[in-house]
């Protein structure tokens, strides 16, 4: 098993204690907000500022070992789940909820016209309302 800090020196990544239990954190559970990651690596370290997370994350999220999900008026949320899915988005309460991708690789969404771009993936957010 690769643990944290291989993962991060992997990626020329200082490894930091925060770091380590930010990644830790979401190897337990998937589309974390940074005030619920803040929270948990506060639990497990001591102490961390929000601001220090906001900026591990985005450092995390550059090297790509964390993914972040962007939802239009809730906060972003991650997650380190690395096979490609998509998500179900409940607009009345921000309640996020993987589904599976029905392509094993590349896109499963196809274009009509591609403008002459190389596409790699799609990301689908299924909005509506939760049960
Ligand atoms: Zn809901
Ligand atoms: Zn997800």
């Amino acid at each position: 098993m690769t643990t944290a800090s291989t993962l991060l020196r992997e990626q020329g990544l200082r490894v930091t204690a925060a770091r380590v239990a930010a990644l830790d954190v979401l190897d337990t559970a998937a589309h974390l907000s940074t005030d619920e990651i803040a929270t948990a690596v506060r639990e497990r370290i001591g102490s961390v500022s929000v601001q220090a997370t906001y900026h591990l994350l985005d450092a995390l999220t550059a090297a790509g070992l964390v993914h972040r999900v962007d939802l239009a008026g809730f906060p972003a949320r991650y997650e380190r789940r690395a096979t490609a899915h998509h998500h179900l988005a409940c607009r009345g309460c921000g309640h996020l909820v993987d589904v599976d991708c029905s392509a094993e690789d590349g896109p499963c969404v196809h274009l009509a016209d591609r403008q002459g771009f190389a596409v790699e993936r799609a990301e689908v957010i299924f909005w509506g309302l939760c049960p």
